[in-house]
């Protein structure tokens, strides 16, 4: 064991709590913890070991549920070297993805948390801006360090560094901007042009992870009647109009969505496009239109695992509102991103709203989010997103 060990403080687990760490599961819960200091603090490092002693992992502490992100299994200290690495090994992956270098594709997701070994850790990329969001206190105290190894990997393709983290994480006189002071920017996916304001957007600015659903949803789009159901920035829109749908209506309760979608449609110069800065449930109640394709994308209905079940009620009233809606041969497009509804839950969840709608729904698609968010053998919650492509038959 290196003497870089004892620099931290020490966590034990309790007889047989190692299983999870054995297994490489990067979350430690707090029930597992034997002993450990009364003075350990939210972000502290700690080196955890099992009840006999044997040394385990290292990783971030906090008073939660989640009491420890693991980020090594091995002795580790966590400074600069070890930030570069994780930098510089999650940007070779991108690379391989065609990501990195890429006129057509300038958006994309650098660290996907667990998927890229650093649980709490969101970066995405756009244009010459890397955006960080910590989830957790202790990494949000290694934020100059990340910066600093964002530089050392993008040099001069790197212009500012953004920080989004919580709120409650930043004192009063502290600066969001790690670097630079570039507050937006116009990136291009997939050659659509988009304008991302991470400053004032929401999560990092724009939703890289449903780059390849967008894609596959101009093969239903051409001269078709489209509607984007939760459109925030006219990602889906932009997309149908592209492959010539004949007309696309975008559907979001926020005024920002708005103005940022109409500018996008702009920025692309496409017409046919009607957005409506209305509640969803207050929309599927009002309108007569007879759309042939629906796009279905609302935010998180669970946070968090106690919420599964009031998350699984909400999916099941949008989706019965859309079936009751959808005409015979129409196609839905619908997602649920929260992490706490798993895959068979969520298929559980369309199936009882068909059964409701007396539908007939074929599944012709199975969606999750693209190669840039990958998802850690250990960590099969880290597959948040979860979309099916509907065929409603009669
Ligand atoms: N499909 C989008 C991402 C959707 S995020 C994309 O590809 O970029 C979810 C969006 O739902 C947010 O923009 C939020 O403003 C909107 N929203 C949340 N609740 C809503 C409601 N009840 N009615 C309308 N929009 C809602």
């Amino acid at each position: 064991m290196g003497e870089s060990t004892s620099t931290y403080s020490k966590i034990v687990l309790k007889k047989g709590k190692e299983r999870s760490v054995s297994n490489f599961h990067p979350w430690i819960f707090s029930g597992a913890i034997d002993k450990k200091d009364k003075s350990l603090a939210d972000g502290d490092i700690v080196n955890v070991f099992a009840n006999d002693n044997t040394f385990l992992c290292c990783g971030f502490f906090h008073h939660s549920s989640i009491a420890i992100r693991v980020v090594s299994h091995l002795p580790i200290t966590i400074d600069q070297n070890f930030w570069n690495l994780k930098i510089a090994s999650a940007f070779a992956l991108r690379k391989q993805l065609n990501l990195t270098d890429n006129l057509s594709t300038t958006a994309y997701r650098l660290i996907h948390g667990e998927g890229d070994g650093l649980s709490g850790l969101i970066i995405d990329i756009y244009n010459t801006t890397a955006v960080i969001q910590a989830h957790v206190e202790g990494i949000f105290r290694c934020r100059e360090q990340i910066t600093k190894a964002l530089q050392v990997v993008y040099q001069k393709q790197l212009d500012s560094v953004y920080d989004k983290s919580d709120e409650s994480f930043f004192k009063s006189s502290e600066s969001r901007f790690l670097f630079g002071q570039r507050s937006d920017a116009e990136v291009t996916e997939n050659d659509l042009k988009f304008y991302v304001n991470w400053v004032e957007g929401q999560k990092t600015g724009f939703f890289n992870d449903q780059r390849d659903s967008r894609k596959l949803l101009q093969q239903f789009s051409k001269n078709k009647k489209v509607v984007n159901l939760f459109s925030y920035s006219a990602g889906f829109s932009v997309y149908a109009l592209a492959a010539s749908a004949s007309m696309v209506h975008s559907v979001d309760s926020s005024a920002k969505a708005e103005a940022w979608a109409n500018r996008n449609i702009e920025l692309n110069n496409f017409p046919q496009h009607q957005f409506y800065c209305e509640d969803v449930f207050e929309f599927l109640k009002a309108s007569s239109e007879d759309y042939d394709v629906w796009v279905v994308d609302p935010p998180a209905f669970a946070k968090r695992l106690d919420a599964v079940a009031k998350a699984m009620i909400g999916y099941r009233n949008l989706n019965l509102a859309v079936f009751k809606k959808a005409k015979p041969g129409s196609i839905i497009f619908t997602f649920s991103c929260s992490q706490a509804v798993n895959k068979e839950l969520f298929s559980k969840v369309i199936f009882q709203a068909a059964q409701q709608a007396k539908r007939t729904v074929k599944i012709i698609h199975r969606l999750s989010q693209p190669a840039d968010h990958p998802v850690s053998v250990f960590h099969p919650e880290g597959e948040y997103l979860k979309g099916l492509v509907l065929y409603v038959e009669d």
